[in-house]
């Protein structure tokens, strides 16, 4: 039988890499052992919350990953990992044993630096939506109850977090549904970073322009304490401000099972790993990939950041098994866009390349680009992007 490589976690960077593992590796046992019952996409789901998309749209089974390609799905929960003996636990009973490991579970919110926000309680009265899911759809309902003239507020943490753009497209599209429902409503958009992190000026246009009156930006903003039932947050520099509907986005870490198993060697929050081959640091034969790792200086936590890194890692695993030597000049791109309206869009897009000195990626000069303007066929392109890196990732 061939080498078994097990992937944790069905998302961008699990599914992405398994799919391609097992083609450019059909010889070996690929096993994707995921938690959820479906796969709900995180790119657009700002557009659930303001109104001109469902989550259907962005839910997808594991199913083709079986039945098209080869790789074993099991639905359960890696609750441990043993580097040493080369095997994880599952939450139903019983272990598996693995001659590679790949580890892409996400993030997991680190809730604990939240003061007044650590009981579920607060948390189901302030909602992230930063996983794609039920709070996205609950947070969409909220908006649409929200008092004529009363005031949406949302938290950014500072970075590193997943999706650095998407808190302030997420601002955007819920000031453009408003526009038109609620028009006396206010969007208070609070940062704990000193200025915009992503798409500065396109944002800050939009914010001036579009939703002039109504979009309120407010940088160093820094979480003090909230008081969840009295819909209140102090921030460190200022008293404290209410709202209507507050959607607090945590600080965020490596998924829980990456922290369990040691692997976030970086401040105990992100896992650093060989950028040839998204091996671990710390755990020979175990790789991560995705929002987990600690991201290379300027290179977000992202999507497409994640379906590129699965297939770097994934190339790397296929020479391992056989033998070979692993690239050493991985490229790797981004693209990101974000409406800032139902149909208008912008992006930024780099490219990134191996630098074997500092043993890391780097922004390749020239290339890349920032719209220079938001138009609808940006959006067009957006919605084709979201649909096929879909379609990458999971069939
Ligand atoms: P995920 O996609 O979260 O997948 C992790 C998977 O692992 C999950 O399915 C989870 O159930 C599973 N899992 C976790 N732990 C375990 C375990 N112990 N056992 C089994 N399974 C487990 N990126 C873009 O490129 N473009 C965009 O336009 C964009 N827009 C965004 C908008 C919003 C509002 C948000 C929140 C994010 C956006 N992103 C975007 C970022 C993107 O969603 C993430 O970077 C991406 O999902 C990271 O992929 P991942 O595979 O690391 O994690």
């Amino acid at each position: 039988a061939g080498a078994r490589v097990v992937v944790v976690g069905g998302g961008f960077a699990g599914a992405t890499c398994a799919r391609y593992l097992k083609r450019w590796a059909p010889a070996a046992e690929v096993v994707l052992i995921e938690a959820a019952e479906a796969f709900v996409a995180c790119p657009m789901s700002n557009r659930v919350i303001g109104g001109t998309m469902s989550i259907r749209d962005l839910t997808r089974s594991h199913a083709t990953l079986s039945a098209a390609h080869g790789v074993q799905v099991v639905r359960d929960t890696v609750t441990a990992i043993d580097a040493g003996a080369r095997r994880v636990s599952l939450a139903r009973g019983g272990a598996m044993s693995y001659d590679r490991l790949v580890v892409a579970p996400g993030i997991d919110f680190a809730y604990d630096s939240l003061p007044g926000l650590e009981s579920a309680a607060a948390q189901e009265q302030v909602l992230h939506a930063w996983k794609a899911g039920p709070q996205t759809q609950e947070l969409r309902r909220r908006l649409v109850a929200l008092p004529q003239g009363g005031v949406f507020a949302i938290h950014i943490p500072a970075m590193s977090y997943r999706c650095p753009p998407g808190p302030y497209e997420r601002a955007c599209l819920v000031a453009r549904s408003l526009q038109r429902s609620n028009p006396r409503a206010k969007v208070l958009v609070f940062d704990a970073n000193p200025d915009v992190v992503a798409k500065k000026s396109l944002f800050l246009d939009a914010f001036r322009n579009r939703y002039k009156g109504m979009i309120e930006y407010v940088p160093n903003a820094g979480y003090e304490e909230m008081d969840a039932a009295g819909g209140e947050l102090r921030f460190d520099v200022q008293a404290g401000i209410k709202a209507d509907l507050w959607n607090v986005i945590p600080p965020q870490r490596a998924g829980i099972i990456a922290r369990k198993a040691g692997l976030a060697n970086v401040g105990g929050r992100w896992c650093e790993v060989d950028f040839l081959s998204y091996e671990s640091k710390v755990a020979p034969g175990v790789h991560v990939i995705g929002d987990s790792i600690a991201s290379a200086p300027g290179l977000p936590k992202s999507a497409h950041m994640a379906n590129q890194q699965a297939k770097v890692c994934a190339a790397a695993i296929a020479a391992l098994l056989a033998g070979k030597p692993v690239s050493d000049e991985p490229i790797v791109t981004n693209t990101c866009y974000s409406f800032v309206n139902e149909k208008e869009a912008i992006h930024v897009a780099g490219v990134y390349r191996y630098d074997a000195d500092k043993r890391t990626m780097a922004a390749v000069p020239g290339a890349g680009g920032l719209s220079s303007a938001a138009t609808s066929e940006e959006g067009f392109m957006a919605l084709a992007w979201a649909f096929n890196i879909l379609n990458d990732t999971l069939g």
